[in-house]
């Protein structure tokens, strides 16, 4: 029998070039982004700028996580506290937790079938709640209609600000991920396209948005030292207005990213690849549903997800369990205790969730997993040869009950 014995969680070393600069950084002692030699440009400033133009934004600011970006946005945007927010029902905790964070209320709207925002629920809540911004999560990289989502926006006056956590490198009819709303958010934590460890981004064409959120970032009076920045008259118009919430960027940090920018695009072939592959391979597997994939949707497959509809609980449990045991890990996304990184809209007790039926009957056959570029197409295929052969073998056994016995 084949096993797989890969890590899905490792990710690839950074080049060499970024090590180069890194140790640069390190013998200069000028870690801080504010703290530059005379005549000289940070890394993170320049960082930002390669980023802004990047995607095309006017302007970018580079900060200490996703998380910190993504609540940045909200109260560059104004979001003040008890505000309604909108935001995906399944998205990852970071993002109700940046619009707890602000002590604004996440209002969650239902999820579809292809794992995209329901257009119709959104409209429903946002008139029912009153909120004048969504918090748009494209999670695990999968795109909603992005003309009809910004349609509705613009015609109900909301504020979309984008969580391409799982989207940079995307795009949609060609725009850039992140370049739909007011603001897109990334993060450069390890499990996503770029790695520094932790780190995110902010861009927008917005100069007194941005202007706000390079003022919370904490830059002292040193917005000037910024190259993708507001000019200075956006600046003292605000700066006495904005309290500084530490969150910046560093050099070193930067000085590992810049040289990963300009492989964005290769990893998001080779990642194509990876997906494709697997796809191919759980094609027509019975009781197994694949994600369609637009046309107009461009993706970086960092993860791959299924769905094993109206499955019972104790089959999803053998199917992992008997994967797991042939060196395949699967996330499932149905579990009702919050397990690693996979916790749902329900668990965020505090944001005082009201039950989403679609959601509940989507999330509860949803199965997800990493997919690393230390993996080969040789693996992806031998992964997706697996999974479908333990889809079928379940299947037919009806071996729930043992299992659930187990499971206990
Ligand atoms: C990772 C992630 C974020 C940002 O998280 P950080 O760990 O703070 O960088 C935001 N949204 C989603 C969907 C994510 O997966």
């Amino acid at each position: 029998m084949e096993r797989f014995t890969g890590s899905f969680t490792q990710q690839e070393p950074i080049p060499e070039e970024g090590i180069a600069a890194a140790v640069a950084v390190l013998r200069s002692g000028r870690l801080h982004r504010y703290n530059t030699a005379p005549g000289e440009v940070a890394e993170t400033a320049l960082l930002e700028e390669e980023f802004a133009a990047l995607v095309g934004a006017d302007y970018c600011l580079a900060v200490a996580s996703g998380g910190y970006g993504l609540g940045c946005a909200l109260r560059a945007v104004g979001v003040a506290s008890g505000d309604a927010v909108l935001t995906n029902a399944f998205t990852l905790a970071p993002v109700p937790g940046s619009i707890a964070a602000v002590g604004a209320r996440p209002v969650f709207v239902e999820v579809t079938d292809d794992l995209t925002i329901d257009l119709g629920h959104l409209e429903r809540m946002a008139g029912e709640s009153g909120a004048r911004v969504l918090m748009l999560s494209h999670m695990r990289g999968h795109l909603c209609d992005m003309d009809a989502l910004m349609a509705l926006c613009n015609r109900l006056g909301v504020t979309v600000i984008e969580d391409c956590a799982h989207t940079m490198g995307a795009s949609w009819r060609g725009v850039p991920s992140g370049r739909h709303g007011l603001v897109g958010c990334y993060s450069m934590q390890t499990y996503k396209h770029i790695n520094s460890g932790e780190g995110g981004f902010l861009v927008s064409d917005d100069a007194e948005v941005m202007a706000r959120a390079v003022l919370l970032s904490g830059s002292y009076m040193l917005y000037a030292r910024h190259r993708a920045a507001p000019p200075a008259e956006v600046f003292e118009r605000i700066k006495l207005d904005i309290p500084n919430v530490s969150g910046r960027m560093d050099n070193l940090r930067a000085a590992i990213l810049r040289p990963q920018l300009k492989l964005l695009e290769d990893r998001r072939v080779r990642w194509e690849r990876l997906y494709r592959t697997l796809e191919a391979g759980l094609t027509e597997t019975g009781g197994l549903r694949l994600v369609a994939r637009p046309e107009a949707e461009v993706f970086v497959a960092s993860s791959f997800q299924f769905l094993l509809p109206d499955w019972p609980e104790g089959k999803i449990r053998a199917l992992i369990a008997r994967c797991a045991g042939r060196g395949v890990e699967l996330k499932w996304f149905g579990a009702p205790e919050p397990v690693a990184f996979t916790s749902r809209y329900e668990h965020w007790a505090y944001a005082d969730p009201v039950p989403l039926p679609q959601t509940d009957r989507i999330l509860a056959g949803l199965i997800d997993m990493r997919l690393p570029l230390t993996f080969t197409p040789e693996d992806a295929a031998l992964i997706g040869r697996i999974i479908r052969a333990e889809v079928m073998a379940v299947q037919q056994s009806g071996e729930e009950a043992e299992v659930l016995a187990l499971g206990d």
